[in-house]
């Protein structure tokens, strides 16, 4: 991570250094509130990502040859989905809710209202550029508010892409797109929001947080963590290993819920390793290097660190080789790995894949629970008590049991993570409350006003007062 420099904030453009209030005007104008404009920019948004599908497609490439089908599932359709998601919900979700007046307060009507929280930053990281920008915006435009937006600076064409049609897209009053690194980002820290949202690692996340409680500016932080993957006993491994390879190596293993590291039962290391390697040949042939539906390292830096962890932990079964020049590493899987490894201490966030034995469900449990509450948790079991218990004894942001990554596809569940790896959550209603005030209201009647609890206070009135406890 980067010291952010508040000097570096001097010399940037005036757009950026006022961000925050040329916005807040449109927002105090009322700009935001009718639904009717929040179903427009929703369709807006919704019809750039078909419009602007291609587009985004070969910057998505460009950046880190994100495969074309990957690119289309894992980033646009994700937010045409939110799109439609938000666009059937709309009317519901901002419907005042009512909720019953207790009989110590009637008479009265009591309701809860949604208020838009003004005006947001959501800053994004690089791995999924389009889909973690523009999710987290479609909570933002449905609960009414302006938003500025940072993408990553280390996906530089997906940046352009989106810099140059959002605000062709969007209403310009409302809606900002900053490109830049640390400098740009620290002065958009600098002023006051009524909401950042934070997606990325958790070191700038401290930044995040601490600058937002300078301001007193609530936080989401969407961060990452070692999210394990344990495999039972009883897991039907033929679909277990083609699960895990899939949601390991997908982008290179660069999805801050990829599974981290395997803890399997020691009779069934063997075969789940053997069964992993020979779906990664089905997925991407004898050298994953000629196949186009592999990713690249996003950098030299990340290949560098990811090179480093390759040296210093484990027995490398299948992959390792790597190339410095092209950013790529192979999809590889680790066995023989020590607890206490470099591979086991930070979040892995590449095509490395450790496999650990563990003796039993009880024990494996025990290991994640030692650790920092993960993103995600994987159980693969034919079990139900054993499905049942991992649920019940860890904690993480979310479970997917007998898969990989397709409980945050669903706008019914929230995603977030949980202490370490992250605090509040997002997709579908979540993302719309996200962005929310819930705002209580109560209607008291006038005909009827009871003095019992008005001075001067009497014996009696206190008498009466204590007979409804
Ligand atoms: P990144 O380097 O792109 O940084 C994220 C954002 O922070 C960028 O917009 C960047 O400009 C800004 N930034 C960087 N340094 C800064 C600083 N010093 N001050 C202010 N802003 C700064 O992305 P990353 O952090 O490498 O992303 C990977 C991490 O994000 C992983 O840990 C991963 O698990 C996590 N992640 C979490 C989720 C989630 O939804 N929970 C999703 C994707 C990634």
């Amino acid at each position: 991570m980067t010291t952010p420099d508040p000097l570096a904030a001097e010399g940037l453009d005036a757009s950026i250094l006022g961000a925050a209030d040329r916005l807040r005007e449109a927002f105090d104008g009322g700009e935001t509130r009718p639904l009717e404009w929040r179903r427009n920019q929703l369709q807006q948004l919704k019809t750039m990502m078909s419009e602007r599908g291609d587009e985004l497609v070969r910057a998505l490439q460009a950046d880190f040859r994100k495969p074309e089908l990957e690119a289309w599932t894992s980033d646009i359709a994700i937010v045409s989905q939110e799109c439609d998601h938000a666009l059937k919900h709309l009317a519901r979700w901002t419907r005042p809710e009512k909720v019953r007046t207790p009989l110590q307060q009637s008479p009265g009507r009591s309701r809860i209202v949604r208020d838009p929280l003004g005006v947001v930053l959501i800053i994004s990281p690089w791995n999924y550029p389009v889909q973690l920008l523009l999710s987290p915006l479609v909570g933002a435009i449905a609960a009414g508010n302006c938003a500025v937006l940072k993408p990553s600076e280390l996906t530089p064409h997906t940046s352009a892409v989106l810099a140059h049609w959002l605000p062709r897209t969007l209403d310009p009053r409302c809606f900002q797109t900053v490109e830049g690194g640390v400098a740009e980002t620290t002065a958009l820290l600098e002023q006051r929001f009524d909401h950042i949202f934070y997606t990325g690692n958790g070191n700038v996340g401290r930044v995040v947080m601490e600058a937002a409680a300078k301001h007193l500016t609530p936080v989401t932080l969407e961060l990452g963590g070692k999210s394990p993957c344990i495999v039972d006993r009883s897991a039907n491994l033929d679909v277990a290993a083609r699960r895990i390879a899939w949601g390991k190596f997908l982008n290179a293993g660069q999805t801050c819920v990829a599974p981290d590291y395997i803890l399997v039962h020691p009779d069934r290391e063997e075969e789940l390793i053997e069964k992993i390697g020979a779906a990664v040949n089905d997925f991407y042939g004898d050298d994953p290097k000629q196949s186009a539906d592999y990713a690249r390292i996003v950098n030299s830096r990340h290949h560098r660190r990811l090179a480093g962890l390759l040296k210093e932990s484990g027995d490398i079964v299948f992959g390792g080789e790597l190339d410095e020049e092209t950013c790529y590493l192979a999809p590889t899987l680790v066995r023989n790995v020590q607890a206490d490894s470099p591979l086991m201490g930070e979040e892995i966030f590449g095509p490395i894949l450790p496999v650990l034995t563990s003796p039993s469900i009880e024990d494996s449990i025990a290991f994640v629970s030692q650790r920092a509450k993960p993103l995600a948790l994987y159980v693969f079991t034919e079990n139900a008590d054993v499905e049942a218990k991992v649920i019940a004894e860890t904690t993480s942001g979310g479970v997917c049991v007998n898969a990989i990554l397709w409980h945050i596809t669903s706008p019914n569940l929230p995603f977030g993570g949980v202490g370490p790896s992250g605090t509040g959550a997002y997709h579908g209603r979540a993302s719309f409350e996200t962005f929310s005030h819930r705002k209580s209201v109560m209607t008291k009647p006038t005909r009827f006003d009871l003095k019992l609890l008005y001075p001067p206070y009497s014996r009696l009135k206190t008498k009466l007062i204590r007979r409804m406890l």
